[in-house]
């Protein structure tokens, strides 16, 4: 069952190519007018096959090409190329409710195509997740609405009303979309939820996060078959782009009179795996700030001593930098209470500048990406920033590509009253609880600068931290151990009794 739960959206999202082909950028109109005739051209002009098993089995030598196309809108597509002699035509294949791309090549259909001299590409049309959730809903009788918060970027709603509409509603919020692979890496095909003997499903999204989102669907599935109801209402909200910022999705959808009319009072959005017994709730996050630091100074012949070069001043800033990251490196070290999320990393991601060994450049810049602790005063930061480039010398300067200026605390005491129903759960089954700040950052960040109290929490304790990495995996007891932990958590919270701020 666990299988089949991921592997039905495991292809939607973003993985990137294994082999990329840069054919594909005309546009998805004109890909799916080309299809449909040439499904047509093929239907007519396609010799008879000589037998099923050929169709059913494809050619094991036909090399299946996969890969994302490029642009805002990525698609993910299956590719083969003509194995003997090419045809003029060329065919598409588009998914439709029950087939993607994966299909065509599990039917044979791709190796079978390239056999006969064509190529042929399979396309997963974006949308497949949102068929998906709104198939789900529809099962679990759950009112499905779509928000297109920018062009091709859905956020998609369901609902379970509450016996109080009076009151606040509960938001489970989780992203469809995931990190790039490199298959290569992986023990299995990273998006056939291949679970091996001792029970560990790999995939893709098994912990970040298609297992929350399948965890949050499967506990409402059994609270709603058991004939429960509870007084808050229930939102399911699934958003399309949390890997890459969540800019064209929980950034805008908070903004939107759609997200207002949902009325959260509060939302679990994703944590991370916990490699002891324990399970990790985060309360905060750290704020995401990229900066590039350019410095300016006098060129000229590399042979020469020239005063005032860009590079000898970029060092000096380098340096402050990292000195100020080795400070705080050894602030955590030093201290077992504190964990990551407490402290400020920064890390050098770029260098650039120079065009030539005997040139000395007129500029050069550094990028950094640093991860700043939700308790420092981030006006009183920017201006240490600004002096640590004054200090280098005329000519430096830094710009931020991103700067997070909204770091919100949840806070995690009888104060909060969610706090209270969330945490007594975990008493309740005997199960321990570890506090902590977010190291990065999630979508969790957008719904606390709202004013929503937010908890990141993934139910994975036993499981080594895999998100990104290669061999991706979670064993299937902890999958459904979760489950059993959101069918206590959801009740607990949807029936938190009336709040001030409800009204
Ligand atoms: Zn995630």
């Amino acid at each position: 069952m666990v299988g089949a739960l991921f592997g039905c959206w495991f292809r939607v999202g973003g993985a990137r190519p294994t082999v990329v082909q840069t054919f594909m950028s005309r546009s998805q109109v004109a890909l799916l007018g080309l299809g449909l005739l040439l499904l047509l051209l093929l239907y007519v002009g396609l010799p008879c096959l000589p037998e099923q098993t050929s169709w059913l089995w494809g050619d094991p030598n036909v090399t299946v090409l996969a890969g994302l196309t490029p642009g805002n809108s990525p698609i993910f597509y299956r590719e083969v190329l003509p194995l003997h002699q090419p045809r003029r035509v060329e065919v598409v294949l588009l998914h439709g409710k029950a087939f993607n791309s994966h299909t065509w090549e599990q039917l044979g259909t791709l190796q079978l195509l390239s056999q006969r001299g064509y190529r042929a590409v399979a396309l997963d049309l974006p949308g497949a997740a949102v068929a998906f959730l709104e198939e789900r809903a529809h099962q679990l009788g759950l009112s499905c609405q779509k928000v297109e918060v920018a062009p091709g970027y859905v956020v998609t709603v369901l609902t379970w009303p509450g016996t109080n509409p009076s009151l606040s509603s509960i938001l489970l919020n989780s992203h469809t979309d995931v990190v790039p692979v490199f298959e290569e890496h992986w023990s299995h095909d990273p998006f056939e939820a291949f679970k091996d003997s001792e029970g560990y499903i790999y995939g893709r999204g098994t912990q970040d996060m298609k297992c929350v989102s399948m965890q949050y669907l499967e506990a409402v599935r059994r609270l709603k078959v058991e004939g429960h109801s509870f007084p808050r209402t229930i939102h399911m909200t699934f958003v399309p782009d949390e890997e890459i910022g969540g800019h064209h999705g929980m950034e805008l959808f908070v903004e939107r009179p759609e997200f207002r009319a949902l009325r959260a009072g509060f939302a679990l959005d994703e944590g991370l795996a916990n490699p002891t017994d324990a399970f990790t709730v985060f309360y905060s996050e750290r704020s995401v700030w990229w900066v590039r630091v350019t410095s300016t100074g006098r060129p000229g012949h590399g042979s020469r001593f020239i005063e005032d070069t860009a590079a000898e001043k970029l060092h000096k800033v380098v340096s402050s930098i990292l000195a100020f990251r080795e400070k705080e490196r050894q602030r955590l070290q030093s201290n077992p209470h504190l964990k990551e999320g407490a402290v400020t990393s920064v890390n050098l991601t770029k260098l650039e500048g120079g065009v030539a060994y005997n040139v000395v450049p007129a500029s050069m810049s550094a990028a950094f990406d640093f991860r700043v602790a939700p308790d420092v005063d981030l006006k009183a930061f920017e201006e240490q920033l600004h002096a640590w480039c004054q200090a280098a010398g005329e000519g430096v300067t830094l710009e931020f590509a991103q700067k997070w200026m909204k770091p919100r605390v949840t806070p995690i005491d009888d104060s909060n009253p969610w706090w209270s129903a969330f945490s007594r759960v975990f008493k309740d089954m005997n199960l321990t609880l570890e506090a902590e700040i977010f190291p990065a950052t999630t979508d969790s960040r957008y719904l606390r600068a709202v004013g929503i109290p937010a908890l990141g929490f993934s139910p994975m304790n036993c499981t080594p931290v895999l998100l990104h990495d290669h061999d991706e995996r979670l064993h299937e007891a902890v999958f459904l151990r979760g489950i059993d932990i959101y069918t206590q958590l959801l009740p607990a919270l949807a029936s938190v009794p009336a709040l001030p701020s409800d009204s």
